[in-house]
């Protein structure tokens, strides 16, 4: 771990980033602005990302990718794939392993590619904001990722030099920075509907464990779909006005989706909003058609009810799984700018029964969590880190005042007697020299001492040295030989250099005590969607369930059908049908090499473990002889590329 560790709430259409000063988590930002726009765009041979890239969109759409999230992670033939290659307004075509390539102003992208440019582009304004390297990040993502869709997100963060050293999820990362401070127990839902995505999370905090109870959600389901919404009523609104369609201009289209976004979000504001899209249509005669209409927020709130519905659906779904009661929470917190809708903060009180936080900052609170877990995860290193720089700077200090300690020491006995002035030179030259030497600086604080004892003493030490230093110095006098004043000179220096090396190391101690009072909290995660195995009849048969704490570990035995079967073939799954072939097919792999015998006798066990980023892993070994069986994986997107097949234990 190199530099500072990072937070990043890498959104849909809003990334984050946050990184902890002084204990408290501070958004890095630029130009003021907080958000960096998820947005990439080819101009010319120029490649923008954020800000520049989201401005330059609204010209070149063509040319400009948005909501890339939508689509990472999963495989071309998909739903999710087939809606945004609906909007896109270039080619999404089908990738080499299944998955998804992006044909845009020349350049083929992955949707890796794509997020890999935005997390660059956020690292490197964290850098700039903190002025010193950051390699490192906690990063957040949908609680309702599913496996493929978390390995996508790490490989991107690989690509763009980026250590992650925890995935977090959204929602407990705002529960975290939520309850971080607080220092009490509590129970607490947090309600995060973004661009893209929705989650609803319940978590406990006892003590110093965070422990999340419930999660659930939508990973397709978020304010682009309110403007969809509002678009497709605005399309039938034009088409009723001027009884003509608009359904192949790409353009009109996008246009609508843009007057629809604006409308949403005045609509936060006032009760009703005037859309005006002059030139909207051509007509075949190379006339054109302008469009206004009025939308008021009852009707906008009318079109996204059943959204918000579904929404809601989930939350109930999600506190019965909790086992809590809607009274026992404490708070409700809203996450997500499509959080800011009124209806929907109506929704979500009389729900819940009470009215949700608004005092948090919907769109930062996320990167701030993840950079107060980054945090309290590597306190306990950074305060070590920060010992080790106070005690070689205590190191180097102890024998600069050890040095200057000898100078002073000789000088003065040499001054008692009279000397000339080679002679002091000489002496000066060979203290320096002896002192050169490590065996000679004998360090004079004991080394078993502990740090802030031995800076006490180095402390004292230069005190006394300074006094002697200005003893001497009020002995000079004409009579002195020549060479002293330049010797002091040279003795001094010695003196500063130990001061500043003494309150170096202070500043490293003070460090290393600000990590140590950091608040180490303990954080326990769940599954957000089942996993399991394809059966007979195309049924889930199901290992690890949604809701289970993670990490965890599910073994399985598997044998063979056939007599003499060398091969098993297992397919895995996540998703929440009970047909297996419509959930997300997450790998298939092969047992191989298994002894030859009659049929269900092999007896081999299939460990699957998820880990604290939501990750699976497949190992395999034969329960009667021990050994480990080996695996062949196939994994539906090529996520895997860089975990090349591994005998024995598979991430898949
Ligand atoms: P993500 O984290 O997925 O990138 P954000 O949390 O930034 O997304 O939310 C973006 C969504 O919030 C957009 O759909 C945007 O239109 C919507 N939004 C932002 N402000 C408001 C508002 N005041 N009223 C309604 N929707 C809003
Ligand atoms: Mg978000």
């Amino acid at each position: 771990m190199s530099g500072r560790v990072i937070g990043i709430d890498l959104g849909t259409l809003n990334s984050c980033v946050a990184a902890v000063e002084n204990g408290r988590a501070v958004i890095l930002s630029e130009d003021q602005r907080t958000t960096v726009p998820s947005c990439v765009a080819f101009k010319g041979d120029k490649e923008l990302v954020g800000a520049g890239a989201k401005r330059y969109a609204v010209t070149n759409p063509e040319n400009t990718v948005i909501a890339v999230k939508r689509v990472l992670g999963h495989p071309f033939d998909s739903d999710e794939v087939r809606a945004a290659a609906a909007v896109a307004r270039y080619p999404i075509v089908s990738g080499p392993q299944g998955g998804v390539v992006l044909r845009v102003a020349g350049h083929e992208l992955t949707p890796i590619d794509v997020s890999a440019r935005v997390l660059a582009a956020v690292r490197e304004l964290a850098e700039k904001a903190l002025g010193e390297p950051a390699t490192t990040a906690v990063i957040s993502v949908p609680a309702h990722f599913n496996d493929l869709q978390r390995k996508s997100t790490k490989l991107a963060a690989e690509q763009a030099g980026i250590d992650v050293l925890r995935l977090i999820n959204e929602p407990t990362a705002a529960a975290f920075a939520y309850g971080y401070k607080k220092g009490r127990d509590f129970m607490l839902a947090v309600y995060d509907l973004g661009g893209g995505t929705f989650d609803v999370t319940v978590m406990r905090a006892r003590g110093d464990t965070f422990e999340v109870l419930a999660t659930d959600g939508d990973s397709y389901l978020g304010g682009e779909d309110f403007d969809s919404a509002i678009a497709e009523w605005l399309k039938q609104e034009f088409e009723r006005q001027h009884d003509s369609q608009i359904d192949g201009d790409d353009t009109a289209l996008l246009r609508l989706k843009e007057a629809a976004e604006k409308a949403k979000v005045e609509l936060a504001e006032v009760d009703s909003t005037r859309i005006e899209l002059p030139y909207l249509a051509q007509l075949p005669d190379g006339g054109h058609i302008d469009f206004s209409t009025t939308l008021t927020r009852e009707k906008a709130t009318e079109l996204v009810q059943p959204l918000i519905q579904r929404t809601l659906d989930l939350c109930s779904r999600c506190i019965d799984a909790a086992a809590v009661a809607p009274c026992e929470l404490d708070d409700v917190l809203m996450v997500g700018g499509q959080s800011r809708m009124a209806a929907v903060q109506e929704g979500v009180a009389d729900l819940f029964g009470c009215e949700p936080r608004r005092d948090i900052n919907p769109d930062e609170v996320v990167a701030q969590g993840a950079a107060l877990y980054a945090y309290s995860i590597t306190a306990d290193s950074l305060r070590a880190s920060a010992e080790d720089a106070a005690d070689d700077a205590l190191g180097v200090a102890l024998k600069q005042t050890d040095v200057a300690r000898k100078l002073l020491d000789g000088v003065d006995e040499r001054l008692d007697r009279t000397l000339g002035d080679e002679s002091l030179q000489t002496l000066l030259d060979e203290l320096l020299e002896a002192t050169g030497h490590d065996d000679m600086a004998e360090l004079t604080a004991d080394p078993d001492a502990d740090l802030p004892e031995r800076a006490k003493k180095v402390r004292e030490e230069l005190l006394q040295l300074d006094y002697k230093m200005s003893e001497l110095t009020e002995k000079v006098d004409s009579d002195s030989p020549d060479g002293l004043e330049a010797a002091l000179q040279q003795i001094s220096d010695q003196l500063s250099a130990a001061h500043s090396s003494s309150d170096r190391a202070d500043g490293f101690l003070d460090e290393a005590d600000q990590h140590a009072s950091a608040r180490k909290v303990e954080l326990q995660d769940v599954t957000s969607l089942p996993l399991g195995i394809g059966t007979v009849g195309d049924a889930l048969s199901i290992l690890i369930d949604q809701n289970t704490p993670v990490p965890v570990e599910h073994r399985r035995m598997f044998t063979t059908n056939e007599d003499n079967q060398e091969e098993v073939e297992i397919n895995v799954y996540q998703g929440r049908s009970r047909d297996a072939s419509q959930n997300q097919l997450l790998g298939s792999f092969t047992l191989w090499g298994i002894g030859r015998a009659p049929r269900l006798t092999p007896k081999i066990e299939v460990a699957f473990v998820v880990d604290e980023d939501g990750i699976l892993s497949v190992s395999a070994s034969d329960a009667a002889s021990g050994a480990e069986q080996s695996i062949r994986v196939r994994d539906p997107l090529g996520v895997q590329a860089t975990q090349s097949q591994r005998r024995s234990r598979s991430k898949f």
